[in-house]
């Protein structure tokens, strides 16, 4: 189920099979599928827990649970070993614990966001980790920072603009690549074909001069001199992150022209001439 729920979320996003999973997942603001099965887990405990004291089910359910609790949590197999085992892989262990004492339960309202927050954050926790252990997100931890809708997709609400958003995703999730390519557009060797061919590619010079031309004609001077004046990374990763533009200030719906803007640009053109990332555009 885990695999297939991985799968989908690569395919609703155009993503090859290969992408990391927790780039894929992330973009979508997606945990794992365990996530969604303990958190289901863990409401129905809180409607056993809660249900009428005089019901056989509750009586046999707190029997069970003081039996298991008296063997010191051991010697029992079934729905409440497990439900342990998933409060205490998300710190939620002490409910339980308060329960057997005391015989009462948090109400719906309640635990539905003692578990949301639990859950979120012990994902979140170990998404963060894996970020930082793993070369493979140097690039991408920097442009998507928490486990969120991303704003590619977020600010995608005309085909024109999915479509774009989808080559800028793809240059996005690109795991790091081994050895030296070849750009057919110029013949320059290059280890990093995408920043290459966003940033420095001679024979789109002429497309990224029109780009930053009409940044610094409709949108910021200031803007246009910082694409202008940096560096190559820097260059792909402000055009590939619209949060970077936040230091300029730029009200949100100017903000989106930018980026609907740049799609138009630059990754349409980019993505044609880059063999190395499937032409969603055509
Ligand atoms: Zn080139």
């Amino acid at each position: 189920m885990e695999r297939l729920f991985r799968l989908a979320a690569k395919c609703i996003q155009h993503f090859p099979r290969r992408t990391r999973t927790d780039m894929a997942l992330s973009m979508l603001g997606w945990l794992p599928a365990i996530a969604e099965i303990d958190k289901r887990k863990l409401n129905f405990l809180q409607k056993l827990c809660t249900m009428p004291s005089n019901l056989l089910t509750r009586k046999k359910f707190n029997f069970r649970l003081h039996l298991y609790a008296n063997r010191q949590f051991s010697g029992q197999s079934g729905y409440i070993p497990d439900v342990c085992r998933i409060l205490r892989k998300y710190n939620l262990f002490h409910i339980v614990e308060s329960y057997l004492q005391t015989a009462i339960f948090l109400d719906k309202l309640q635990w539905k966001r003692t578990v949301f927050n639990a859950i979120r954050k012990y994902h979140t926790q170990h998404w963060s980790e894996r970020m930082n252990s793993d070369d493979d997100f140097v690039r991408f931890k920097t442009l998507h920072t928490d486990i969120s809708p991303s704003i590619l997709w977020r600010n995608s609400d005309s085909l024109n603009s999915i479509k774009h958003a989808l080559c800028t995703a793809k240059v996005l999730v690109e795991a790091k690549q081994s050895g030296v390519k070849t750009c057919k557009k110029c013949g320059s060797q290059t280890s990093d074909l995408n920043l290459h061919v966003i940033s420095k590619c001679i024979s789109l010079k002429k497309t990224r001069t029109t780009f930053l031309n009409s940044v610094e004609k409709q949108y910021s001077c200031e803007l246009s001199n910082f694409l202008k004046g940096c560096n190559s990374e820097t260059f792909l990763r402000t055009i590939l992150n619209p949060r970077a533009l936040d230091i300029y200030d730029i009200v949100e719906f100017l903000q989106k022209d930018f980026i609907q803007s740049a799609y138009t640009h630059m990754p349409k053109k980019i993505v044609i001439s880059g063999d190395n990332i499937s032409n969603v555009t055509k």
